[in-house]
């Protein structure tokens, strides 16, 4: 048992206490199989959310209409979600009513993949009613039941397939693969939000090359914004040295630099994916150095103006582009005497206390001067050097 199971065990057996059925599903489970690190338990149980509620002192009413209660126990949160159905997928994305039902076999039944419809009970032993332990050791990522039929009613089901299959290191299984081709046009209903976070998630995986052929070859990219013109950029960033990226910055990184964008078409293809202000900045400050990280003709301003973050992320894409980790520039970067403007050892309202200068362009002038001579080792950086040096470029 991993130790987030023994936390959780009491909360299981509590439940049963009470008189109804409680497990542990979903990913948790699948991941402890797979002696991967866990992350959120989740727990399902035959109660429904009020009689959830009636067994623990402290609850949160999480999604309690699509029957999620949160318990809280000793610091530590767990979802508790009743045994449900869903049906009436209108809009392809989301049911339009969620069932509470008694039965287990019904609520594992609506998940989306076999491996991730197992459910352990608290003594550890594996209920598998859709073979799930049979395709964890193949290997293989297999719809629960016709996969037509569940790409249909919820197409962010096909995204997640290829995801899991660079997280896990998978194989589509072939039927499952062929449905997300004939219904790959669906994953147009579905939020960007929701495939970005997919695709982000496949593009950090450890099989990279094997979720981005099958989003290739299903057709899904044609249904991403800015995809469906790329399709020989996107093969070719899927045949790239498959070492694991650590930021989703770096993955956006290479793809700009696989579509050969500029600043501003990244930009424009990072909005459209609705991605964060901090993302689309820092992937917009990656395809500026990049290239002369890659030719090796970064400067020192290049590297202070790209700061930390920007660094990193542009050699982690550097290094997967050459083959070999470009060590030297993140030592060049360290040695750089200061890394940020408030490192001056003076300030605007020093020049002008100190040297009767006025607020303005002038004055914004002389800090970039002092911060630019600074980085390049011209000027020390302590008060009374660069208080002559301001006097002395004065004149
Ligand atoms: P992760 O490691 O990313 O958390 P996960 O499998 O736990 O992977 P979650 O999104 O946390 O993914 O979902 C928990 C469980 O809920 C899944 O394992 C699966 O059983 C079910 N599930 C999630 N999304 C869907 C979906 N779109 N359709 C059907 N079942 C789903
Ligand atoms: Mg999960």
């Amino acid at each position: 048992f991993e130790p987030d199971f023994v936390h959780a065990l009491p909360i299981l057996r509590a439940i049963e206490a009470a008189g109804y059925e409680a497990y542990f599903v979903g990913g948790s489970v699948r991941d402890a199989l797979l002696e991967l690190p866990i992350h959120d338990v989740d727990i399902a149980t035959s109660a429904y959310p009020a009689e959830v509620k009636q067994i623990f002192t402290r609850t949160i009413d999480t999604g309690i209409q699509h029957g999620t209660v949160t318990v809280r126990d000793h610091g530590h949160s767990y979802e508790v979600t009743t045994f449900r159905t869903e049906s009436g997928y209108q809009d392809f994305r989301r049911p339009d009513h969620v069932t509470f039902v008694r039965s287990l076999k019904e609520d594992l039944k609506r998940r989306d993949f076999t491996i991730n419809a197992l459910a352990m009970r608290e003594d550890g032993t594996i209920l598998d009613l859709f073979h799930g332990l049979d395709d964890l050791k193949a290997h293989l990522i297999r719809a629960v039941g016709d996969p037509n039929q569940r790409f249909h009613e919820d197409a962010l089901r096909m995204m997640r397939a290829v995801r899991f299959e660079s997280q896990l290191g998978f194989t589509v299984e072939a039927q499952t693969a062929a449905a997300i081709k004939t219904q790959h046009e669906l994953l147009s209903k579905i939020a960007i939000e929701r495939t970005h976070s997919e695709f982000a998630k496949l593009m950090l995986g450890i099989k990279r090359h094997n979720g981005l052929t099958t989003f290739i070859q299903s057709e899904l990219y044609t249904q991403c914004p800015d995809f469906a013109t790329h399709r020989d950029d996107l093969i070719s960033l899927s045949q790239l040295n498959d070492q694991q990226l650590t930021d989703e910055a770096s993955a956006w990184l290479l793809i700009a630099n696989a579509f050969k964008l500029t600043v501003a078409q990244t930009r424009k293809l990072l909005k459209d994916w609705k991605s964060s202000n901090e993302l689309i900045a820092t992937v917009a400050a990656g395809v500026k150095l990049l290239p002369l990280i890659v030719t090796g003709s970064a400067q020192p301003l290049d590297l202070y103006h790209a700061g930390a973050d920007v660094l990193r992320i542009t050699l982690e894409a550097a290094e997967i582009l050459q083959g070999v980790a470009p060590e030297t520039w993140q030592t060049q970067y360290d040695a750089l005497p200061i890394h940020d403007k408030h490192e001056l050892a003076i300030n605007g309202k020093d020049l002008m206390e100190r040297l009767q200068m006025q607020p303005g362009p002038q004055l914004g002038k002389a800090l970039n001067g002092v911060e630019r001579a600074i980085v390049l080792g011209q000027l020390e950086n302590n008060e009374s050097a660069i208080l002559k040096w301001v006097q002395a470029n004065a004149e």
